[in-house]
């Protein structure tokens, strides 16, 4: 993400409109506010005198932004991005300087955090907090411990429940939430902050359940491509992400109560799906799925099936849209593949799905 950072001014200057630092465009030096109006003595004659800038920096960092539902008020998310900024440093072993924290869009009208690591090519921290279901959980934990709270056994519900560890510290100390960087924050912080307490709370106790950016989608493909039973079913799924489709939840997962094990699984949609290869094609097989497919669907589970002919793949793809989405636009009947093909199979497929876009076009206008 390219980060712009703004310099528009001392924070205590009286008209926030007007903005930026007063420099001496030939010298190169700064200047205060008496040399804009000239009564400086200036050695440079009349002609050339101070002007104000506005200093910008630019850079790309790896970044991340919170956004805060509910009734926060912004001095509360000054104590919330300080315990967050030092629970990543204590998580991930970073040195205060290498992650940054602003809130936005600024201090006084808050509503989000910007997370970014300063450090020249990033640590990776912030990755690890989107990638990982679980590392945003141990920051929220290492956080209330930075900020002395514990807990007996398992970790309470509500904020009350935790035991203060440092009663000699009242708002906050050089031990917890107070450094030398922050010193701007010192008068706002407080680690008592119930709302701050409860929501660290919250967070270490969630389940965190990662929505899948382009990353996230391949990481999800590895998984489900480890779990796949048969080639066929790697090949589904390599079809399915190939062209955009939505990627199962799960794979080889026993439906409870059901005896069944569908080759995949999308947990929300509440659907099941099959990939029937050569042995299902015998009548014995294919009655006793008969039995135990009709038995889910009785149950309200939908269940999809793709036989062994990938030439029909495309056509209940289009079928059940509402479960595996459009796709991308090179199953649509465009040409372009916006991937590049992995091999020889995914130009296979490339060539079958264009044989069929035709069919495909009929089917879904
Ligand atoms: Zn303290």
């Amino acid at each position: 993400m390219l980060i712009q950072g703004v310099n528009l001014g001392w924070r205590r200057r009286e008209n926030k409109n007007d903005m930026g630092f007063p420099i001496h465009p030939i010298t190169g030096q700064w200047g205060g506010e008496k040399d804009l109006r000239g009564d400086a003595a200036d050695e440079d004659g009349p002609e050339v005198g101070f002007v104000k800038i506005t200093p910008f920096v630019q850079d790309r960092k790896n970044a991340l932004l919170m956004r805060f539902l509910g009734d926060w008020r912004p001095e509360q998310l000054v104590s919330v991005k300080n315990a967050i900024k030092r629970g990543i440093e204590v998580t991930f072993q970073l040195d205060g300087s290498e992650i940054a924290a602003e809130l936005m869009p600024n201090e006084e009208s808050a509503t989000a955090l910007l997370l970014y690591e300063s450090a020249e090519g990033g640590a990776g921290a912030l990755s690890r907090l989107v990638e990982s279901t679980t590392a945003l959980k141990a920051v929220a934990r290492t956080a209330l411990e930075i900020c002395h709270w514990r807990w007996d056994g398992e970790m309470p519900m509500l904020e009350a429940q935790l035991i203060n560890t440092d009663p000699e510290c009242e708002a906050g100390c050089y031990r917890c939430l107070l450094g030398y960087h922050n010193q701007r924050d010192h008068d706002v912080i407080d680690r008592k902050l119930p709302e701050l307490k409860q929501w660290l709370l919250d967070l270490a106790r969630a389940e965190l359940i990662g929505q899948g950016g382009v990353d996230g989608r391949s990481e999800i493909l590895d998984r489900l491509q480890a779990l796949a039973g048969s080639s066929l079913e790697r090949l589904w799924l390599d079809t399915i992400y190939r062209h955009g489709h939505n990627l199962p939840d799960n794979a080889q997962q026993e439906v409870a109560g059901h005896y069944v094990t569908p080759d995949f699984t999308y947990k929300q949609a509440c659907a099941v799906v099959f990939i029937d290869g050569p042995h299902h094609e015998q009548p014995l097989q294919q009655r006793l799925d008969q039995q135990k497919r009709q038995a889910l669907t009785d149950a309200g589970i939908t269940v999809v099936v793709f036989t062994q002919d990938t030439i029909s793949w495309p056509v209940v793809l289009s079928e059940y849209s509402w479960l595996f989405g459009e796709g991308s636009q090179a199953l649509a009947g465009s040409k372009a593949s916006i991937e590049k093909p992995k091999g020889s199979l995914g130009e296979a497929l490339d060539a079958v799905f264009a044989e069929h876009s035709g069919l495909l076009g009929e089917v879904q206008s």
